[in-house]
């Protein structure tokens, strides 16, 4: 078995990656919450930038070869806003009701409700190769909260195509368009060649 930290304190994505890739052999998946090790800053200016980062620093911390991904959501009539702050833009509680509704008293009187969310992930092994995967879901910002479902901006957040918000969808919907899906479908060769080597 080889085992893989996954690089996120936060349980709702901590919980989409496991339903994304945790059907793998031979991979014991190592929460990182449970190390006694600081979470890496993430004061990258670019998605890619902070998963790089905390992808390499774990990895460097615990010896094993770790994933981590930074995602976000860009808003086109605010000049691409929150992008990397997605999970601090009202404040430094990380508090989703308070970003949600924050966003929406920007977006108030706009009609350009346009938006994606793009996922970055990278798995970085100690011998020093690197792999990543990038994932855009596109779609647009609802006028109010919608739906119990998912975590952060998913109850304002309709996917392109789609009626409802991605709240309002099952685990396994979202699952099967998420910018995080794709992200990490993009590593799951290596994953398995990982596994396949011990
Ligand atoms: P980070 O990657 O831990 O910096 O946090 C990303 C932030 O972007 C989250 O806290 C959410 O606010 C937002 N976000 C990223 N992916 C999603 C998603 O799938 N649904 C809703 N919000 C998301």
């Amino acid at each position: 078995m080889v085992k893989i930290v996954l690089g996120t304190r936060n349980p709702a994505k901590l919980s989409e990656m496991l339903r994304i890739l945790g059907d793998i052999p031979g991979i014991i998946w190592v929460d990182f919450r449970a190390l006694p090790f600081p979470e890496p800053q993430e004061d990258g200016v670019t998605f890619r930038a902070n998963a790089e980062h905390k992808a390499r620093e774990i990895c460097c911390h615990t010896g094993l070869p770790a994933l981590a991904e930074d995602s976000g959501l860009e808003v086109e009539a605010l000049g691409g806003a929150p992008g990397v702050l997605s999970a601090r833009f009202a404040g430094l509680e990380k508090d989703s009701n308070a970003n949600t509704q924050l966003l929406l008293r920007k977006l108030h009187g706009s009609t350009n409700r346009r938006a994606q969310f793009t996922s970055f992930a990278v798995l970085a092994h100690p011998d020093g190769r690197r792999w990543q995967g990038e994932g855009v879901l596109q779609g647009a910002i609802t006028s109010e909260p919608r739906g119990t479902g998912g975590f952060g901006y998913d109850p304002v957040f309709i996917p392109l195509g789609e009626q409802r918000t991605l709240a309002e969808m099952l685990p396994e919907e979202k699952d099967a368009i998420s910018h995080r899906r794709r992200a990490l479908e993009a590593l799951r060769s290596v994953i398995v060649e990982l596994a396949a080597r011990g």
